[in-house]
């Protein structure tokens, strides 16, 4: 498939190269000889009106006196000629321009206006595909096509590199060759003003050569195409990433705590956690997890066996493991008495194993095969240093043997220099990563680690904590706004607490009172013991101002209280505007913790959720997580987990754990909250108590944006990800005395799935899936279950049985192409619902949904010899096309058009 209309950048057949100049060390230079040097096979223009050759390769004057039309123009002329140029490559019906040229936004106003004045003339032809401008170029090793001024063309490989900076290409590429690591693709995208991360990993993702994808990435101008590529091929492509620039700007000034804590660079984090991608933290890194991912061997666990022949470096690695927070793989007991048996009585007898200094390779390859074998062991990690009796040589060919019999990656570090060079050498060549040191080595392990985790829990099948408001959500907010005062920007916490128990978060009410006869009134009505706080619109913390007294316990307590906090806060801070107190009931949650919950907006990815230590003391440890709304059970979870204080929430040293369960329920409510509410700048649950009867929120603030209030944006806009899409989530419609709904399948549908395949015949599986595929494992039931509701919508008809069960009876599901306008269309009715026109039924719905998705054409496929598919796309007016040799039905329709 020619995803995204890129082949014509990628697999050109005839380049024009527009700007080469006579001097072969210019840009353009360097670029023809490159893509003539590299062998490149199809044609090669060079364009430039003052010359009559360049390299004695006759030049043309224009683009318009070409012979033939090329796929790709590759521009390198200075920065003014560019935007006419695209605009002629336009008129010409060339479909790819790669813009080399710099001098654009990276510049400043006037680079900015060039490359707005590209994208009009792009706007004339937006079939047409622009990478750059400002960039290195497109390097394909497969096709022998260099399109860049790189000084060498790397070897064939599985990695797509992707990378926004064209000098850390070059370095990544010049590496490479040193290590043997061969590339699908090199891809410098430079300031990206069309082509962009999103339609490369759905490129590349789609590419057969491609294995992995590497990214260096300095910021992400589109989230959503991002995050949605990201997610459709992380699971079965691994996807690692650089992020430059942890530390940007101080944050700014935020009215919030968590304003304060999430920085830009936790939000990418969570970002990429949630994709299912692998994060390095230095270059280096990238280096040695793509040797990793290069030999395509990804640890399932973090458990590493070690193999030495030196004790030293075996310790260093531990301590490497140990503080990444990886695990000494435990060897079983055959394992050890197996080594017992190979090894002089003075081995080490555990792990790190120790195969002694006097080894041969043969020793010390029996016992790499010993330990891999283990079911204990994730992956080996072999450390070989210079020893009198040891051929290093010798030892990386016996160990890069045992390479080829085992699906668990071996690492390995051949220490030393000279006498080692042979025998890196010969590892590299044979698929073995290898590490100037132990620790480089246990670092990238542990990211792939990482990466695995992150997809497993992004995989894992939800719990599914019943999260229901006995409010209908939408009149909740529309009374909300209704209830804003024009320009209201800061909320009480009376306010925002209403809100929030709307939501069915529960929180203590606070009641105003604007002197002291009317608190005390309100104390007794409440019930003792009770909170006075100060009321004021203008204190953001208000204990730092002494204008918070707890656990009031009768009327003598409250009237000094009262007094007190006026006083306090008089004093400390004089110009605040003071309306009294309000006054709320005193929580006692015993064995309570207090958190932080909050949303905040984030300027790229949008929306996030984040929770943390809370309390007065929330900022100084800056222990927090975030994620993205919409959250489940697993996901909200893992956001705990992720936290320093998840051991004092699971109970610690004989404190009883906390109520997670409601704890986790918060969250996916204050998830629903940020999904329904776009004009929610900032919203801070400070402190959330949470103890093992339960979690109360005690204190509560918001900021919102007036504009965004009173005009509401396109729903969902302000998310990077498409939230559970419950506006298809039918009526039950009635058939032969089932009320049955059709609703859009969700990841805690897992079991329920799996039972609706268990209970179809063979030729059911059959006719939907084509071949009898294994469905009962939780790999394949999430490729089913867990999907992104952007390109892919799977909607289950569902019924509920007299004793409450739920059952699904059948599954219409839809897969659009990256470009969204086809859509694939696939259904399967169990047994016994078929024949009754549940099929009918539920591919109207989909076909509809399928139409308010904006998609253009619907398109599926059956066999001649299935009457009933064929007879219920004939109903509905596909075109039907039979392959006569292979008895293949392909069946389409448009569906704007035609209704
Ligand atoms: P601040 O504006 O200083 O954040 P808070 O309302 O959070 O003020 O109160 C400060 C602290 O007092 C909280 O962190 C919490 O420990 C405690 N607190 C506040 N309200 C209550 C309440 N209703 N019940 C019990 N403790 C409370
Ligand atoms: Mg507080």
């Amino acid at each position: 498939m020619n995803v995204h209309n890129l082949d014509c950048i990628f697999k050109p057949e005839r380049i024009a190269l527009v700007g080469v100049s006579t001097n072969p060390n210019s840009v353009g230079g360097k670029v023809l000889t490159n893509l003539v040097g590299s062998g490149f096979r199809g044609v090669v223009y060079p364009v430039n009106p003052r010359h009559e050759a360049v390299m004695a390769m006759p030049c043309f004057p224009d683009l318009e006196s070409l012979p033939h039309r090329p796929d790709l123009a590759v521009i390198c002329t200075a920065a003014h000629e560019v935007a006419d140029l695209v605009g002629q490559c336009g008129a010409a019906g060339i479909p790819g321009v790669i813009i080399m040229s710099s001098g654009f936004r990276e510049t400043g106003p006037e680079g900015q206006r060039r490359e707005e004045e590209i994208l009009g003339h792009k706007a004339r032809f937006p079939e047409m595909r622009i990478i750059g401008p400002n960039c290195l170029g497109v390097i394909m090793p497969d096709l022998k096509l260099n399109v860049s001024f790189a000084p060498h063309t790397p070897r064939q490989g599985h990695i797509a590199f992707i990378s926004q900076s064209g000098a850390l290409g070059t370095s990544v590429l010049d590496w490479a060759r040193e290590e043997s690591i061969g590339f699908s693709a090199f891809v410098s995208i430079g300031n990206a003003i069309d082509v962009d991360y999103g339609h490369l990993i759905d490129y590349f993702g789609d590419d057969e050569k491609t294995r992995s994808i590497l990214l260096y990435v300095e910021s992400i101008a589109h989230p959503r195409k991002f995050m949605t590529a990201s997610r459709a091929f992380a699971r079965s492509k691994p996807i690692i990433v650089y992020k430059a620039g942890r530390f940007p700007e101080s944050a700014a000034v935020a009215a919030s705590h968590t304003g304060a804590l999430a920085a830009a660079d936790d939000v990418y984090n969570a970002a990429f956690q949630r994709t299912g991608l692998a994060r390095v933290f230095d270059i280096g890194e990238i280096f040695d997890c793509a040797e990793l991912i290069a030999r395509n061997k990804i640890p399932k666990g973090s458990r590493l066996g070690i193999v030495t022949n030196a004790g030293g470096p075996g310790v260093m690695a531990t301590d490497a493991l140990v503080a990444a927070h990886g695990t000494l793989a435990g060897l079983s007991a055959e394992t050890l008495a197996s080594l017992d048996e190979q090894l002089p009585p003075q081995w080490s007898k555990g792990n790190p194993v120790d195969v002694l200094g006097d080894a041969r390779s043969k020793r010390l390859a029996r016992a790499v095969r010993t330990v891999v074998s283990d079911p204990g062991v994730d992956a080996v990690l072999v450390i070989l240093t210079p020893q009198a009796m040891t051929n290093p040589t010798r030892a990386a060919q016996a160990v890069a043997d045992i390479q080829t019999e085992t699906r668990k990656p071996i690492l390995a570090s051949w220490l030393g220099g000279h006498l080692m060079r042979e025998g890196v050498a010969w590892l590299n060549e044979h698929g073995i990563p290898t590490y100037k040191t132990p620790e480089q080595a246990v670092r990238a392990f542990m990211t792939l680690v990482e990466y695995s985790r992150n997809l497993e829990t992004l995989y894992e099948t939800p719990r599914d904590i019943p999260v229901e408001f006995t409010l209908d959500r939408k009149k909740i907010k529309r009374e909300f706004l209704a209830g804003l005062q024009p320009d209201e920007r800061v909320l009480s916490e009376a306010r925002s607490k209403q809100l929030l128990q709307a939501y069915g978060i529960p929180v203590t009410l606070p009641v105003a009172a604007a002197d002291a006869k009317s608190a005390l009134q309100a104390a007794r009505q409440i019930g003792y013991p009770i909170v006075f706080k100060v009321h004021s619109p203008d204190i953001t913390h208000k204990s730092d101002v002494g204008g918070v007294i707890l656990d009031i316990r009768d009327d003598g307590q409250a009237a000094d209280a009262f007094h007190a906090i006026m006083r306090s806060v008089r004093e400390k801070q004089p110009e605040a505007r003071l309306e009294g107190v309000t006054v709320q009931k005193m929580a006692s949650l015993p064995e309570a913790r207090e958190l932080i919950l909050g949303i905040k907006q984030d300027a790229v990815f949008g929306t996030v959720i984040l929770v943390g230590a809370g309390g007065v003391t929330a900022e100084l440890f800056a222990d927090r997580s975030l994620g993205f709304p919409p959250l489940n059970e697993r996901l909200a979870r893992r956001m705990l987990e992720d936290l320093k204080i998840w051991p004092l929430l699971k109970g610690y040293r004989g404190k009883p754990p906390v109520d997670l369960d409601r704890l986790i329920e918060a969250m996916i409510r204050l998830s629903y909250l940020a999904a329904d509410s776009p004009e929610i700048l900032e919203l801070d649950i400070n402190p959330l108590l949470v103890g093992p009867g339960g979690i109360l929120a005690v204190d509560a603030r918001m900021v919102i944006d007036p504009a965004v209030a009173a005009r509401p944006a396109e729903p969902y806009a302000h998310l990077a990800l498409r939230p559970y899409p419950e506006e298809y989530v039918s009526e039950a419609v009635e058939m032969d005395g089932h009320h049955i709904v059709f609703r859009p399948i969700k990841p805690e549908d897992e079991p329920l799935w799996m039972e609706m395949l268990g209970s179809c015949s063979r030729e059911s599986i059959y006719s939907r899936f084509r071949y009898f595929f294994q469905w009962a494992s939780h790999d394949v039931a999430t490729r089913y279950c867990y999907i992104d509701y952007h390109r892919e919508i799977a909607v289950v008809a569902e019924i509920t049985g007299d004793d409450g069960k739920k059952r699904l009876i059948g599954v219409g599901r839809l897969i659009a192409d990256p470009e969204h306008e086809t859509v694939e269309y696939a259904i399967l009715i169990i047994d016994e619902f078929q024949n009754r026109d549940l099929g009918g039924l539920l591919t109207d719905y989909c076909l509809d949904i399928a139409r308010k998705w904006g998609l253009k054409k619907v398109v599926a496929q059956t066999t001649a010899d299935n009457h009933r598919m064929l007879a219920l796309f004939k109903k509905r007016g596909f075109a039907i096309h039979t392959d006569p040799r292979t008895s293949t039905v392909d069946v389409e329709k448009d569906i704007q058009e035609a209704k």
